[in-house]
C-alpha cells in the first residue's frame, strides 16, 4: 500500500479515457483510491510549455490546487525523429485544435510518405504531486521504441496506437492487449519506475 499524505485518494490528472483506463489498470494492485479530474468537475489545465515535463507538472498542480488532493499526471506523445521529433509534445492536437486521433493518424501518415525512416518512439512522463505547491515532486519516465507503419492496423489502444508497430511483438499497439500494451509501452516503463520511487521516499 502506498502511503499518500492527508487522504487516500489519488486525483488523476487528464480526461483522455485511453490514458485513465491504462493508468487505472497500472495502479489497480496498489490500493489508492483514484478519481479522474473531470469527475470532480476539474476543467483541463493549459499544456503551454515546450517540454513534457513541464506540462505534467502543470497539469498535476492545476487539479491539486483545485481539488487539495495529491495529483499524479501524465504527459506523452509520439517523437518521430525524421520529423524533428514532432509530433512530440503537440501529439493530442497534430491535425489542429479540432485534432481527433484519426485525423492525427491521417497527418502523421500524409507527413511521412516520402520517409523512409520510419522509426518514432513514445515518451511519457509521470509526476506526482502530494500537494500543490510540493517542492519535491516525484517524477518518472519511460520510452516505447517502434516504427510508423503505411497504414493503420487494430481497432484496441488510443492515438496513434493503430500506427505504431512494436517490434518485439510485431503488433501495432492497437493490436496489443492492455496487459501487454502496458507491460512494454512508455507509460507501462513510466508508472513502474515512478512506483519504486514513491516506495523508496
Ligand atoms: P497529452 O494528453 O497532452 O499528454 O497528449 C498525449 C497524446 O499523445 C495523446 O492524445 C495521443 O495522441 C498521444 N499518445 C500518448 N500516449 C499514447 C499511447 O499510449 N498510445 C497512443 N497515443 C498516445
Amino acid at each position: 500500500m502506498i502511503e499518500l499524505p492527508a487522504s487516500g485518494k489519488l486525483v488523476i490528472a487528464s480526461g483522455n479515457p485511453g490514458k485513465l483506463s491504462e493508468i487505472g489498470r497500472l495502479l489497480m494492485p496498489f490500493g489508492l483510491e483514484i478519481v479522474a479530474q473531470s469527475e470532480l468537475g476539474v476543467s483541463p489545465a493549459e499544456e503551454p510549455h515546450p517540454t513534457f515535463v513541464e506540462n505534467a507538472l502543470a497539469k498535476a498542480r492545476h487539479v491539486s490546487a483545485a481539488t487539495g488532493l495529491p495529483a499524479l499526471a501524465d504527459d506523452s506523445g509520439i517523437c518521430v525523429p525524421a520529423l524533428g521529433g514532432e509530433p512530440g509534445v503537440h501529439s493530442a492536437r497534430y491535425a489542429g485544435t479540432a485534432a481527433t486521433d484519426e485525423l492525427n493518424n491521417v497527418r502523421l501518415l500524409q507527413a511521412m510518405s516520402s520517409v523512409t525512416d520510419r522509426r518514432a518512439h513514445y515518451y511519457c512522463v509521470i509526476v506526482l504531486l502530494r500537494q500543490h505547491n510540493d517542492p519535491q515532486p516525484i517524477i518518472a519516465e519511460g520510452k516505447w521504441h517502434g516504427d510508423i507503419l503505411r497504414a493503420p492496423r487494430g481497432a484496441g489502444g488510443f492515438g496513434y496506437d493503430p500506427v505504431f508497430l512494436d517490434p518485439g511483438s510485431g503488433l501495432t499497439g492497437a493490436e496489443l492487449a492492455p496487459s501487454r500494451k502496458n507491460r512494454v509501452s512508455h507509460r507501462g516503463k513510466a508508472m513502474r519506475k515512478l512506483l519504486r520511487a514513491i516506495k523508496s521516499s
